[in-house]
């Protein structure tokens, strides 16, 4: 074997090695949690061609450089060579593309549940896990309760102490609240000050003193006037009944009519619909 049979395997060998990089990439993009099946398909078929291609190239370059010792190669297998070389790098490149693309649109599809102050699922987020919750416990048949709150004298926080103290205050009494609740609990900001909350597995008689611990959770949280002065918020609170959009919106509307009873019957308080 001469050095440009050498050579010529060596280049071989660094094609199989690249199709194989590429092959296992794409493999990998198949397994992605939440990928469309189409885009799963088509990464496994793109995995098996690369796969092919390697070990293509390598069983050719073998055969080229020990089947025919010391014969010229000639230009044009080289051209094959560096073509062949060329074809896994540049899918490498594009699944790395690919790859970034995919963070993107997953970082994008986060975004718009989120509410970015809080961090707490926003009303879009909301819709989509309050439904599952109410799903899951109809199928459990188990009641659920949805609620609505508020915290009183927001608008006196802003203009007493400026938009970014009354900020801290909605990222802390969401914190406060959230660290209260379980897992499958659902609390989501909606609006300006106002929160959305679904208990799943909970009758009215079990929500109301979880309501009333929030509500004492809100209380903790610093208030940026004078040291006496305390964070309050007013609750109103009903069973949801049934499954899907319709009924969350119904059990929330009956919820907020019992919020406005509350702030009418003088705030910081929880009430229940009916
Ligand atoms: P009530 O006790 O009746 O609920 O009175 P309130 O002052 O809490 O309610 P109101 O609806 O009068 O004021 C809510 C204020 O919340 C007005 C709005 O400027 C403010 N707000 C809405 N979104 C934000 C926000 O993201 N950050 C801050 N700092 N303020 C907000
Ligand atoms: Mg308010
Ligand atoms: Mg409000």
């Amino acid at each position: 074997m001469n050095s440009a049979d050498l050579t010529f395997l060596l280049l071989r060998a660094a094609t199989a090695v690249l199709c194989g990089l590429a092959a296992k990439e794409s493999w990998g993009r198949s397994r992605l949690p939440g990928q469309p099946r189409q885009r799963r398909w088509r990464s496994r078929f793109g995995a098996a061609v690369l796969l092919a291609l390697g070990v293509f190239a390598l069983e050719d370059g073998v055969g080229e450089a020990l089947g025919r010792p010391g014969e010229p190669l000639g230009w044009r297998r080289w051209v094959w060579v560096i073509l062949d070389l060329s074809i896994p790098a540049q899918v490498l490149a594009v699944l790395a593309t690919l790859r970034q693309r995919d963070r993107l649109e997953a970082e994008l599809a986060a975004a718009v549940r989120r509410d970015p102050l809080t961090l707490l699922p926003n009303r879009t987020g909301f819709a989509e896990e309050a439904t599952v919750a109410l799903a899951t416990a109809a199928r459990d048949g188990r009641p659920v309760v949805g609620a609505m709150l508020d915290i009183d004298f927001f608008k006196a926080i802003n203009d007493g102490w400026g938009h970014g103290a009354g900020d801290v205050v909605l990222r802390d009494v969401a914190a406060a609240m959230r660290a209260m609740l379980r897992p499958g609990d659902v609390l989501a900001r909606v609006g300006g000050e106002e929160f959305a909350l679904v208990l799943p597995g909970v009758d009215v008689k079990g929500a109301e003193p979880l309501l009333e611990r929030l509500r004492a959770a809100a209380a903790t949280v610093p208030h940026p006037g004078a040291p006496g002065q305390r964070v309050t918020l007013s609750a109103g609170l009903a069973v949801v009944q049934g499954t899907g959009l319709a009924a969350l919106e119904s059990g929330l509307r009956s919820a907020d009519g019992a919020l406005y009873a509350a702030k009418a019957a003088g705030r910081n308080r929880v009430m229940v619909a009916g």
